[in-house]
């Protein structure tokens, strides 16, 4: 039976409904909230209200995309998932380089030191300190998904090292993937570095690539195998939401239903109604999805994006 792996424990895949394959909750420290304010994600009170309200209008599941040493808090993501009723997925794995200090352990340890530190927070439970030590404190909570990271046109070395080892730990525990893209660059560079590696591009989420909504890209990234990560719905300073909506379509017509998921990816507070933003978490379903079906989208492919494709892509590989 396929199964997903959440911070409460494994569910079976076909129990779940719909899902945000990318999103945060709770940001406290790390190199991105340094780097900007706005990142800070630091209310339990407000994820626990933000998650009642997205079962309320359909929710099932979220996965935090925080990875280690980026602010994740893995026993508050445990409260908020105990609290709210919602599945949660927590992950392991990397963000960009940019976001680790020269000095960062990540910076010196070996692809193989790297990956058993992964290996070790899927099989074993989350390091509740992010690895920062010097005592290993585990969590109950075990990882569901591996994170990687890319720069803007180019991989900087430390991702290249991160990525080897995402593909090592997936290999070995059958954990899926899902990545950050930067604006939706190197995604076929990513594809080949996938293979090189032994991982499976069927496995892998590759995310924010909606930020690039060129429609040959993406047919061709589908047609190798990945599955597209789409999170820029309400994300205007990007695109509008009809370019999104276009992109869906032509996608689904071209007959690659099977290969999108989409996501909120709230990670800044400006975006939450509950710290005085925006739309927040209920945007795609509210918001977004009936935009989908105004444009003519079948409901049998609207409900892949939701539920059948993302249970699919966080199962693990027994
Ligand atoms: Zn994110």
């Amino acid at each position: 039976m396929a199964c997903i792996q959440t911070v409460l424990g494994k569910v079976p895949s076909d129990s779940i409904g719909i899902v945000d394959y990318h999103d945060h909750l709770i940001t406290i420290g790390g190199g991105e909230e340094k780097a900007d304010k706005d990142l800070r994600l630091d209310n339990v009170n407000y994820a626990i209200d933000a998650m009642l309200s997205y079962k309320s209008v359909g929710g099932s599941m979220l996965v935090d995309m925080n990875p280690i040493d980026c602010g994740r808090q893995i026993e508050m993501l445990k409260q908020i998932s105990i609290q709210s009723g919602i599945h949660i997925v927590a992950c392991t794995g990397f963000q960009r380089a940019i976001y680790y200090d020269p000095e960062h352990w990540v910076n010196k340890y070996s692809v193989n030191q790297i990956a058993d530190l992964i290996i070790a927070e899927i099989e074993l439970g989350i390091e509740i300190n992010n690895y920062n030590g010097p005592l290993v404190n585990r969590s109950s909570a075990k990882a569901g998904v591996i994170k990687f990271a890319t720069h803007y046109n180019c991989i900087k070395p430390m991702e290249m090292k991160a990525i080897e080892a995402a593909c090592i730990a997936s290999i070995e525990t059958g954990a899926p993937i899902s990545t950050h893209t930067e604006r939706g660059t190197m995604g076929l560079e990513v594809i080949d570095l996938l293979k090189k590696y032994g991982a499976d591009p069927a496995h892998v989420i590759l995310g924010h690539v909606d930020r690039n909504p060129d429609l040959q890209y993406h047919k061709t990234m589908a047609s190798l195998g990945v599955t597209l990560g789409y999170d820029g719905p309400s994300r205007i300073k990007y695109w509008p939401d009809s370019v999104i909506v276009n992109l869906i379509k032509k996608m689904c017509d071209a007959g690659f239903a099977d290969n999108i998921v989409l996501g909120g990816d709230n990670g800044r507070a400006s975006m939450w109604p509950q710290y005085g933003g925006g739309y927040g978490h209920n945007y795609i379903i509210s918001i977004f999805v009936p935009k989908l079906q105004e444009a003519g989208i079948k409901q049998d492919d609207i409900n892949k994006l939701l539920i059948y494709n993302p249970r699919r892509q966080f199962s693990f590989i027994e």
